[in-house]
């Protein structure tokens, strides 16, 4: 497939680094890439950043039908840009596009059409530490039509967005709150998919947390609403008598990129890594006896998010003292000095441009 590049006439004014928020800036360039039944993907070109024309009936809209992923581009002391683990983005990707039904993308076609908005938009991925240049690859369902089926055509666009350090001021743990009212999926549903309605499903619930002065909610299993699952949009680890525990991966929870590499990297430490079910009871019980040594959240945006707090019905239990573990601090700077390059790659997670 050929793709085509039509630049932009006028570039915007790039924003200061130290301005840098989460999600609200936009490059001057997208990836853009359409299908139908006849030609399957095609057309794929690099076009101005621009609005995206549509049918009120378009079916995205009403049914929610759609995929995407969340990945960064990191600049280097010396200056090159590198990826952290993109092929394992286009996987999950591709899963989440056969959950919902969409037709897959190639992935390695993903990919290097992936470099080459990069490089275009190169001189956006920002240099000071901890800035990044997210990029959000989605796939929407176009067709113009109100019966509920998979719809017949499909659009698949990259964006890039420069965002700040997730962690400006400083390091510090959040207090999560555990909802028993909600739940984030089910087995059998799409929680595995990183599909929109399981971000809209999850929003009442962060914010009766957020009302009652938690940053984020404490998912627990759709079944007995009694195991963890996640926290917030994040994978989640506890740390146990030494040993470093996540929920095992049982199709309602996001096989997240964060969580694999914790675990490939605890492995390598020789840390005792187990992915099997884990209660809020044994978690608390774990806390009472002083077992409970530290718990932390993992996902790209935030990388490690370690949690001091948590509230579940009436009781409420400090975490590490409401400290940063030495396990979150450390999973945290080997990643950070993996992805901008200030350490040896040794598993071959680095895609330079
Ligand atoms: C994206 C996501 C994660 C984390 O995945 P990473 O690949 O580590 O970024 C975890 N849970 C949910 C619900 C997510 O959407």
């Amino acid at each position: 497939m050929q793709l085509t590049v039509k630049k932009a006439d006028q570039l915007k004014a790039k924003p200061d680094d130290s301005t840098l928020g989460f999600g609200s800036i936009f490059t001057d360039h997208m990836f853009n890439m359409d299908y139908n039944p006849k030609d399957g993907w095609h057309n794929p070109r690099i076009e101005p950043y621009a609005s995206i024309d549509m049918d009120p009936a378009t079916m995205v809209l009403h049914y929610g039908q759609g995929v995407f992923e969340g990945l960064k581009a990191f600049r280097t002391e010396s200056g090159d840009i590198q990826l952290f683990r993109p092929n394992d983005n286009f996987k999950r990707f591709n899963n989440s596009a056969r959950l919902l039904c969409i037709p897959e993308i190639d992935e390695a076609f993903a990919l290097d059409a992936l470099k080459q908005l990069l490089i275009i938009e190169k001189d956006w991925v920002p240099s000071t530490p901890g800035t990044s240049l997210y990029i959000r690859p989605t796939i929407i369902a176009t067709d113009p039509f109100l019966g509920v089926r998979a719809s017949h055509t499909y659009r698949y666009f990259i964006i890039l967005s420069p965002v700040g350090a997730y962690y400006a001021e400083g390091f510090n743990p959040v207090k999560i709150w555990v909802t028993r009212n909600h739940v984030r999926a089910v087995r059998g549903g799409v929680g595995e998919a990183k599909t929109p309605g399981n971000y809209a499903a999850s929003l009442y619930a962060g914010e009766q947390a957020n009302q009652h002065g938690y940053t984020q909610v404490l998912w627990l299993d759709g079944i007995e609403q009694k195991y963890i699952e996640e926290v917030g949009a994040m994978n989640i680890f506890f740390v146990i008598n030494g040993e470093l525990i996540t929920p095992m991966l049982t199709g309602s929870i996001l096989p997240g990129i964060t969580r694999d590499t914790v675990i490939a990297l605890a492995k390598k430490w020789d840390i005792k890594v187990t992915e099997r079910q884990i209660s809020i009871d044994e978690v608390l019980d774990a806390h009472k006896s002083g077992k409970l040594e530290e718990i932390f959240g993992s996902g790209t945006a935030a990388v490690i998010s370690p949690v001091g707090e948590i509230k579940y019905g009436d009781t409420i239990i400090t975490v590490g003292n409401g400290k940063v573990g030495p396990m979150a601090n450390k999973f945290y700077k080997t990643i950070l000095d993996i992805q901008y390059g200030n350490t040896e790659d040794s598993a071959g997670w680095i895609e330079t441009i």
